[in-house]
């Protein structure tokens, strides 16, 4: 029996990722992290994602990001860069305002000490390279080493621990292509969050909403967030 742990954010791709687990999956199971983030819409969004598709959502906190990060989603002092795209000159490093040092090393080490837990062996996980946002840590290299790096950490009968991104080279247009093919995927993603001001339906100002706005575009679908 392959169990999968979806992690779950509440918004498009992970609830994509969710249902595409389900059908590859023989047992599936959620986990979300609340991290401080400045939005607790996401965590809400992410509980209506899950019972929408009938799995366990296991909430992990993780309050150590807030205090070490500083980023605009862990803080309210730093601002979402407004336009432009994801780039944020005034970011150290040219990487955007909304980037989380650390944050998917923890919630992947996190997501597989509960699939050990559990006796599930696969990880899935939303994260994706192809409409890259600067964010090192959802690079494929990353995730081939973490995924070493995991399975090394735990017991031989434990692993090998696999992460699985589905959408690591989907542009975004394709993702919703691949959500529409997906039976009931489209309903749940009406309850997702993925602006980064926490609303819903999105601004439509900040880079998450337009790059979702143009994910849907590009693939002639309405986005049933109403977005
Ligand atoms: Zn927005």
């Amino acid at each position: 029996m392959k169990t999968a742990v979806v992690l779950l954010s509440g918004g498009q791709d992970s609830t994509t990722c969710l249902y595409w687990a389900k059908v590859n999956f023989d047992r599936v199971t959620a986990v979300c992290f609340d991290y401080g983030q400045r939005h607790v819409t996401e965590l809400a969004a992410a509980e209506r994602v899950a019972r929408v598709a009938n799995v366990t959502l296991k909430k992990l906190t993780i309050g150590a990001l807030r205090e070490l990060a500083g980023s605009a989603l862990t803080s309210s002092g730093i601002p979402v860069a407004a336009e432009g795209g994801y780039k944020d000159a005034e970011a150290p490093n040219g990487l955007p305002s909304t980037f989380v040092p650390g944050r998917n090393a923890l919630f992947m080490a996190l997501a597989a000490a509960h699939a050990v837990s559990l006796g599930a062996k696969a990880i899935v996980t939303g994260t994706c390279q192809t409409d890259y946002s600067g964010y090192p840590d959802c690079r494929r290299d990353f995730v081939d080493a973490m995924e070493r790096a995991l399975t090394l950490a735990m017991p031989s009968s434990a692993g090998p621990i696999q992460i699985v991104t589905p959408l690591m080279y989907l542009t975004k247009a394709e993702t919703v292509g691949l959500a529409q093919r997906l039976p009931g995927c489209m309903d749940a993603l009406a309850e997702t969050v993925t602006c980064y001001h926490g609303r819903r339906p999105g601004c439509g100002q900040c880079p998450a909403c337009e790059l979702r706005a143009r994910g849907f575009a590009e693939a002639g679908v309405l986005d049933p967030a109403g977005a």
